[in-house]
């Protein structure tokens, strides 16, 4: 077995340029990165996704809607 091949796997520490860091597992021990799962487009979207359904939650018991439930 040849030694070397495979780099060593590390717990790197994430750090993003929004303040968030994290820990994952990399080659690198350090990583600095634009966007994360706090900030990223994406989520954010997410979150704001979630916080219209409750207000739509609201609206409903407002006026006295009883929510259909979807499976
Ligand atoms: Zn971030």
């Amino acid at each position: 077995m040849k030694t070397g091949i495979h780099p060593d796997y590390k717990t790197a520490t994430v750090t993003c340029s929004c303040g968030n860091s994290f820990q994952t597992g990399s080659v690198k021990e350090n990583i600095s990165v634009e966007l994360c799962s706090e900030c990223h487009p994406f989520y954010t979207g997410r979150q704001k996704f979630a916080s219209a359904d409750g207000r739509v939650d609201r609206f409903n018991k407002k006026y006295g809607i009883k929510e259909e439930i979807n499976e």
